[in-house]
């Protein structure tokens, strides 16, 4: 990857560009193939996985088309008006190291490679163990797209071992896991005095408010609840009521759950697909059983279903959770969600604050603009009035990341992007320096910019 990425680097953004808008058309044309695979690996349904062929596609595409123009040199004003000339430039890290869990295996592999290769990065990426060949599909759709050779490597196994070793190796790190991993990458970056960003754990909520339109609301409360069946940074596990309306929109959100249909099935005659492995089947169970064991009351679920696959397991909506049942504070990262009553809007905000993470939140409300006035007291990265996580992570042109625990550092947007590059700042000066102002001697040096910062301040000029 070090070979070759000056080569890489030296290509104009547009052609680098044009590589991205390739792979858009190929992940769009051969998306049977990525469909399957995405079932088969990652155990998701049909509709799930197209959903991440479109989280592939829509930032290849956007990042094809915006990219150019946010990696080109910035011109800013400089400290003498009109003689010192500065730019901004904009260079790549060198390599990149991508680590990448497997709950999106495309979209938390290649979507993140794409942005740190446009911007003139090789890329190393270190997919999960569990759904490494979806990213070499991927990764072979780049070379068909005309990646050169050599610019994208993918190197698999064990976390804890080649993970760190790709953190050893490169120039920046691009990370997406639990926070408990986020802290020892965070950690081994500091050893090395290289940046990284973290896209780390949640524990979302989503309020439905008194005045809220309750058919959109449940609709979207079982999107957001058992998108992927809850393996899901952004996905809700908390759910909070507003006591007016908390039975009838039960009973609403309720029904739809029932009629959820879970299935193995390789076309899109289900809506939700199975757990990644047994190991995280048994911790969605174990998460499960201490609620019920600490009081929670089961609405809905509850049980694995062995009948369907072996890491089957039904949407489940629990009613009475305690704080100190496990579940409670701790991403479950499952279909397993929690009902909570609350009288205020000032008190879901504060219900929803109360969690180490900070990622996403959803507010359902008819009045807009206080569902806006409420999403901005929520200490997430992103927040959706009247939608679920697909709006918000699907408006790729805005930033999105965690607060708190649940992260450092942004993907989309150009934040996104230039987060995969170090600035230079290059400074030009013409005719004339400091030299004369300096050649009065110390004191009237000193008088002669006083004098210049007050007549800047008070007329306002936009100097220096
Ligand atoms: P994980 O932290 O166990 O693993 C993530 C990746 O890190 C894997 O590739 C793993 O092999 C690697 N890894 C493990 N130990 C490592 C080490 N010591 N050094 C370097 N790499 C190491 O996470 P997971 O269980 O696979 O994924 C689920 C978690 O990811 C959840 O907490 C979820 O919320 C989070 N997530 C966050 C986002 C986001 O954008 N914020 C998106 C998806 C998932």
């Amino acid at each position: 990857a070090r070979a070759v990425q000056p080569d890489w680097a030296a290509r104009a953004p547009r052609d680098r560009a044009a590589v991205l808008l390739r792979l858009h058309d190929l992940v769009l044309s051969r998306q049977e193939e990525g469909l399957d695979l995405l079932q088969l690996e990652a155990g998701k349904s049909r509709g799930h996985a197209f959903e991440e062929l479109a989280a592939v596609a829509i930032p290849a595409r956007w990042y094809a088309r915006r990219g150019p123009a946010l990696l080109a040199d910035t011109h800013h004003a400089g400290l003498i008006p009109l003689l010192s000339q500065v730019r901004e430039v904009h260079h790549p890290h060198g390599v990149v190291g991508v680590i990448a869990p497997w709950n999106y295996p495309l979209m938390l592999s290649i979507g993140d490679a794409l942005p740190a290769l446009l911007a003139g990065n090789a890329v190393v990426i270190k997919p999960d163990e569990k759904t490494t060949l979806c990213t070499l599909w991927a990764v072979s759709l780049l070379a068909e797209a005309g990646l050169p050779e050599g610019v994208l490597q993918v190197v698999a196994g064990d976390g804890a071992v080649v993970g760190s070793a790709v953190v050893d190796a490169v120039d920046y790190v691009c990370f997406t896991g639990s926070s408990a991993t986020g802290r020892i990458v965070a950690r081994h970056a500091a050893d090395r005095l290289i940046s990284c960003s973290l896209e780390l754990g949640g524990k979302n909520s989503l309020y439905v408010a008194a005045d809220a339109d309750l058919d959109r609301a449940a609709e979207g409360a079982v999107r957001d609840c058992f998108g992927n069946l809850g393996q899901l940074c952004v996905s809700t596990e908390r759910l909070l009521l507003h006591a007016d309306i908390a039975e009838a929109f039960l009973d609403r959100f309720l029904d739809r759950v029932r009629r959820l249909r879970l299935g193995a099935e390789l076309d899109f005659s289900t809506d939700l697909g199975c757990l990644i492995s047994p190991e995280h089947l048994g911790r969605v169970q174990a998460h499960v059983e201490d609620a019920l064991a600490h009081g929670a009351r089961l609405l809905v679920g509850g049980r694995a279903r062995p009948d369907l696959g072996p890491t089957f397991y039904e949407p489940t909506v629990l009613d009475g959770l305690p704080a100190h049942a496990e579940s409670a504070a701790e991403e479950t990262f499952g279909p397993v969600v929690a009902v909570y009553r609350v009288t205020s809007d000032a008190e879901a905000v504060s219900m929803a604050n109360d969690t180490e993470y900070g990622l996403n939140a959803s507010i359902w409300t008819r009045d807009l603009h206080r569902g806006a006035v409420l999403a901005r007291q929520i200490r997430t990265g992103t927040v959706a009035v009247n939608e679920a996580y697909h709006a918000t992570s699907g408006s790729i042109a805005a930033p999105m990341g965690g607060h708190k625990a649940s992260g450092i550092g942004r993907r989309y947007g150009g934040a996104g992007l230039l987060r995969f590059t170090e600035s230079q700042t290059v400074l030009v000066q013409r005719l004339v320096g400091l030299g004369p102002l300096y050649a009065q001697g110390p004191e009237r040096t000193v008088r002669s910019l006083t004098l210049a910062l007050r007549a800047a301040r008070t007329l306002r000029l936009p100097w220096p």
